[in-house]
């Protein structure tokens, strides 16, 4: 087995848990390239060579698997993603057993499903227009705010700082949201508007109920509140309810369809997938690629139990790569 791992080694503490990964994982004739990526690395040259390999290992936080993810897209070589970063909120998606020994089971057992990924575009006021892809969440308000805000303690605090960050800002601004999902408009009030192709955050809490990263379709999440303090309710809302189905979620309204343009009134920072990108802008276009992600899933997974004919219980399991 031809194994490619593509380390960032500033996401997160710097666990030593990818290096545990790889003794777990090779045996005897088996091919390992670690690649550490430097502070200034690009997705393309990273991935240039991914079809030399079995499988592509992603370890980093959730930016960087993100854009990892989408110079991958399409391309049929399965990608195992491994959290080494603060919040591994991918990871925690995807649902895999998180251990190291288990994740590399799971890659020598070469289960794969194809998930979704978001390609968010917007032109920043003085800039030139950008493109992103995103495994998560995009969008402008509140929800960049808090994560500039995080920023420069997360290395410290962890996914504290999200939280330590919500309450230093009680009072976002409420902006004016014009909401086109598949050539239908919703004009909202709102402090943040986000795209999210998988809408579960810390804690396992469900932002909204039944998103999935197979169906094809992006969710629109936007948060109807003027204080933080009101965000408080769905979140303690989410602890009792972490699937969202029972009680749901007071000042949170979503759309769902492929093809969405948020316009607001106020110029804001967009965020992608928990990174804060340069300049402010009034609007963004998000869409859907479906099916565009290769990932490797485990039966811990919702998303690795779709029938294939290749059962991975019992002892009819199969292995694609035994020894
Ligand atoms: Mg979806």
């Amino acid at each position: 087995m031809r194994t490619l791992v593509i380390h960032n080694p500033r996401s997160g503490f710097g666990s030593d848990a990818v290096f545990q990964f790889e003794r777990s994982l090779l045996h005897e004739g088996d091919e390992c390239v670690m690649r550490v990526l430097d502070s200034d690395f690009t997705p393309r040259e990273a991935c240039s060579d991914v079809e030399d390999f079995d499988c592509v290992v992603l370890s980093g936080g959730d930016g960087t698997i993100s854009s990892l993810l989408y110079e991958l897209r399409n391309r049929s070589v399965p990608c195992c993603i491994f959290p080494s970063g603060t919040a591994n909120l991918l990871c925690a998606n995807i649902g895999n057993a998180p251990e190291p020994s288990a994740l590399a089971r799971a890659c020598r057992i070469g289960k794969t499903t194809k998930l979704d990924l978001g390609e968010i575009s917007w032109t920043p006021e003085l800039g030139s227009p950008c493109k992103r892809g995103f495994a998560l969440m995009s969008g402008t308000g509140f929800d960049a705010q808090l994560m500039q805000a995080a920023l420069p303690n997360k290395a410290i605090m962890g996914q504290a700082a999200y939280f330590a960050a919500a309450l230093a800002n009680p009072r976002p601004k409420v902006e004016h949201f014009t909401i086109t999902v598949d050539g239908v408009s919703h004009e909202r009030d709102g402090i943040t508007c986000i795209v999210a192709n998988s809408a579960m955050i810390q804690g396992e809490i469900q932002i909204i109920p039944d998103c999935r990263m197979d169906d094809g379709l992006l969710d629109v999440i936007v948060v109807e509140t003027s204080d933080a303090t009101q965000l408080l309710k769905p979140l303690a809302f989410g602890l009792v309810d972490k699937s969202g189905k029972s009680i749901g979620r007071p000042h949170i309204e979503s759309f769902r369809g492929s093809h969405i343009r948020i316009e607001s009134s106020e110029p804001a920072p967009i965020e992608v997938d928990g990174e804060v990108m340069p300049g402010l802008t009034r609007s963004y276009e998000a869409r859907v690629l479906p099916g565009s992600a290769r990932v490797v899933v485990d039966p811990m997974s919702p998303y690795g139990s779709a029938d294939d004919g290749s059962s991975r219980f019992g002892g009819s399991e199969v292995i694609a790569y035994p020894k």
